[in-house]
Order: structure tokens, then C-alpha cells, then sequence
């Protein structure tokens, strides 16, 4: 018999939150949704609420909160609707649940992921920025819960099933001596770097194996994703900057390397399905089926493994640079990042305007100490408001375009 785990979804309508619960639909006898939260977009939570019968579903937006609640009112759906943060925190902490996928976008979502880890849940992090903020204190926050933290993102949870199960945070105790984060190199790793200034939001999103979020596909187009990735794997595994690693592998087959002292690497592969880490965390340390197709190695032939060019993707060093400065630095390049590629998405810069916009927010900041959440919370909105003055976009262009 299998023990029955309940979840809480944070993020339930995006891309993560929908490949979730294909997987979980696949597992009714193993998985129960408790409480599903979102931004705004009703239809999403609606269909939702239908499939799997939460007790709890919560929408930031107020409006759409109202119709979501008058929609499962009509349909006789036993679902209690909430509104606003407070809903999103009732959903992270919702005592029904024993795990809680973190899959909301940006540093939005670091509040209610570090209520869950408060609450001591098992949280299942996509949520890779609320990390990047949250930085050390969030880890506190964690481990003072009695948190479990479970890898989504498909490189470190390759690197989660490559270290020794006691690993604990310390490289050197088991011999670990690099990470090796694999990056695709996005739609535009062959494309003439002289071209990429007049590159449009449609093509940024159109990437050549994962198909995700359109704010976390920009990301990988300008590879800042891989730069955050490399700021999240020092926080999730205590390695530090200078032992974290990155190689361009554009069949995204191999999701990332644990290089121990003795010479061995080892590597997980997969066809590029977040299914596979997805299903891997939820049922971790059993194994079950994700419905994703299994790899084919004579039909892959070959894997290539090339150095990241740095002049085609500056984020990737403005991100290695923002780590060792840190922690403050992690901070303001994500805020202005989350900033510039939302002003991008809305066709009001251009894409190299968004590694300009991140470099000079960052230059032009002050970074000051982060001793509280409060410290990184007042360091993100500054960034933010620098990032806007910079790039000239009006002030109301706050709210983020890249929540559905
Ligand atoms: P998405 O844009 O498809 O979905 C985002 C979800 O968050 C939606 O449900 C949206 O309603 C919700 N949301 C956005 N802003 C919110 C707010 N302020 N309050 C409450 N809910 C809000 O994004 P995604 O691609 O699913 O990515 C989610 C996270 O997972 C990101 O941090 C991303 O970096 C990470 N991630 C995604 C993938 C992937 O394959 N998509 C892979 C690795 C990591
Ligand atoms: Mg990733």
C-alpha cells in the first residue's frame, strides 16, 4: 500500500501546474489535490476545480476570485474560493496538504513558498526566483520548519538524484567537487549575434525542446535562466560558486552532472519532459510512472557539450557576478530582470535591451545588507523601481504581464 499524499498547488494554471497534474491524474490512488492557487485566470482554476475536487482554491486577483467562487457556486462544486494574499497563504499552508508545489512565477511567489516552508511542508520548488530572493534566509526558514525541499527545476533535480541520498548540504563530507548545470542554449544559440536585437517576444518563447512559461522561456533565450539556476543550486546544495559550472547541450538529454573527487560523473537523462522531475519529487523516494516517453539512445546518436559564449549571453555573467556579491546583488538582478523581460514581452524594449537594462540596475544600485526578509523585500522593490526609471517604462507597468 502506498501511502496517500495530499497537495497543494501554488501556480496550479501555468505550465508546471498543468504538467502536474497530468501526472497526478495518472496516480489517483496516490495523490489527492487539497487546494489550488493562481493569479487571475478563472477558466484555468475553473477546469481545475472540476477535475480534482479541492476543498480550497484561491486567486490573487480579487475580481477573478469573485467570479471563480459565483462559477463553482453555479456548478454545484464544494469548493471554498479565497481572495488576495491572504488565499494564496491559505492555500501554502492549508493543513490538509502534506506537499506543496511551488510553481508560481517570479518573486511573487516567495511568500507563500516560505509560508509552506513555515508550515514545514514538502514543498516540490519550480519557484526558482523565490529562492534567488529568499537567498539564505529562506534555507533557515526551512530547516527551522523541518521543511523537506524537493528539486522540480529539471536540472537540480538531475543533481538531487545524482548526490548521495545523505548528502545534507555538504559537498566536501561526500566527496562531491562540481556541479555541472547542462543548458540548451535556447532558440538563439546559432543565430548571428549582430541580429539579435530585432529578435520579437513570439520567437524568444519558441524554444527548441521545452515547451514552459512564456517569462522562464525569455529567460532561456537570454540564458538569465541558467544564471538564476546557478544561484539556486548554491543555495539547494551548499556548493559554492566557483565549484558550480555550466556547458551548452543542445539535445537537453543529459539535465545536469554531479563531478565527485575520485574522477567519477554522474549524469541523469531523459527525454526533455518535465513529467520526469515532476514525478520524481512527488513520489521520491518510490518511482512511478510520468507518461513521459522513454529515452531512446541509438535514436538521440550523438551528445554535444559545448562552453556557454559569454558574449552571446552576458546574463549568464552578470548572474555569476551577482552570486559571488552577493546577497543582495541575487536580489536586484532578478527584480530588474523580471522587469525588463516583462517590458520586453510588452514589446517596450528590445531583447538585448534586457541584459543592458539588468547590468545597468545593477550598476546603478546600492546593495545593501539582507539580515531579514523584510531587508529583501524593500531590496527587491528598490531594484524594481530603478529598473523602471532606467528603462523609461511608466510607473504602473509594476503589474506583471507574465501572470496568466
Ligand atoms: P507560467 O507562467 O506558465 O505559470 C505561472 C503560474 O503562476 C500561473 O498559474 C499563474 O497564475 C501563477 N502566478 C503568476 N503570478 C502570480 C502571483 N502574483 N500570485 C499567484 N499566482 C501567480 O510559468 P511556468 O512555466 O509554469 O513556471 C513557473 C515557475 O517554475 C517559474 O519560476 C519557472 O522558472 C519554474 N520552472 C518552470 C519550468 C517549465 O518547464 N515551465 C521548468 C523549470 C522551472
Ligand atoms: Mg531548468
Amino acid at each position: 500500500m502506498n501511502a496517500m499524499r495530499t497537495l497543494a498547488l501554488l501556480g496550479a494554471t501555468g505550465s508546471i501546474g498543468a504538467t502536474t497534474l497530468d501526472v497526478v491524474a495518472r496516480h489517483p490512488d496516490r495523490f489527492r489535490v487539497a487546494a489550488i492557487a493562481a493569479h487571475r485566470n478563472v477558466a484555468g482554476m475553473l477546469a481545475a476545480c472540476r477535475a480534482c475536487r479541492p476543498s480550497l482554491a484561491a486567486l490573487l486577483d480579487p475580481v477573478a476570485a469573485r467570479d471563480l467562487a459565483a462559477a463553482v457556486r453555479a456548478e454545484g462544486l464544494p469548493v471554498e474560493v479565497l481572495a488576495g494574499d491572504d488565499g494564496l497563504l491559505a492555500v501554502a499552508e492549508c493543513a490538509e496538504a502534506d506537499t506543496v508545489l511551488a510553481a508560481i512565477v517570479g518573486a511573487a511567489g516567495l511568500a507563500p513558498t516560505l509560508a509552506a516552508a513555515r508550515a514545514g511542508k514538502r514543498i516540490l520548488l519550480a519557484n526558482k526566483e523565490a529562492l534567488v530572493v529568499g537567498g539564505a534566509l529562506f534555507m533557515e526558514a526551512a530547516a527551522a520548519g523541518h521543511a523537506t525541499l524537493l528539486p522540480i527545476d529539471s536540472e537540480h533535480n538531475a543533481i538531487f538524484q545524482c548526490l548521495p541520498a545523505a548528502y545534507a548540504r555538504d559537498p566536501q563530507a561526500r566527496g562531491v567537487r562540481r556541479l555541472l548545470l547542462t543548458a540548451s542554449g535556447g532558440p538563439f544559440l546559432d543565430r548571428p549575434i549582430d541580429t539579435l536585437h530585432d529578435v520579437t517576444p513570439a520567437e524568444a518563447c519558441a524554444h527548441p525542446n521545452w515547451s514552459m512559461g512564456r517569462k522562464i522561456s525569455v529567460d532561456s533565450a537570454t540564458m538569465m535562466n541558467k544564471g538564476l539556476e546557478l544561484i539556486e543550486a548554491e543555495r539547494l546544495f551548499g556548493v559554492a560558486e566557483p565549484r558550480l559550472d555550466v556547458v551548452i547541450h543542445r539535445q537537453s538529454i543529459v539535465h545536469s552532472l554531479v563531478e565527485y573527487v575520485d574522477g567519477s560523473m554522474l549524469a541523469q537523462l531523459g527525454n526533455p519532459d518535465m513529467r520526469t522531475p515532476i514525478a520524481q519529487a512527488l513520489a521520491h523516494p518510490a518511482r512511478i510512472d510520468s507518461g513521459a516517453a522513454m529515452l531512446d539512445l541509438v535514436a538521440c546518436g550523438r551528445l554535444d557539450f559545448v562552453a556557454p559564449d559569454l558574449e552571446r549571453f552576458p546574463c549568464l555573467a552578470l548572474a555569476r557576478a551577482a552570486l559571488r556579491a552577493g546577497p543582495s546583488a541575487p536580489i536586484v538582478l532578478n527584480a530588474a530582470n523580471e522587469v525588463a523581460v516583462d517590458a520586453f514581452l510588452r514589446g517596450q524594449i528590445g531583447f538585448t535591451g534586457i541584459a543592458r537594462g539588468v547590468a545597468d540596475v545593477l550598476d546603478a544600485t546600492s546593495l545593501p545588507p539582507i539580515g531579514s526578509l523584510a531587508d529583501a523585500l524593500a531590496c527587491d522593490a528598490e531594484a524594481r523601481r530603478a529598473a523602471r526609471a532606467l528603462l523609461r517604462l511608466p510607473a504602473d507597468s509594476a503589474t506583471l504581464s507574465l501572470a496568466a
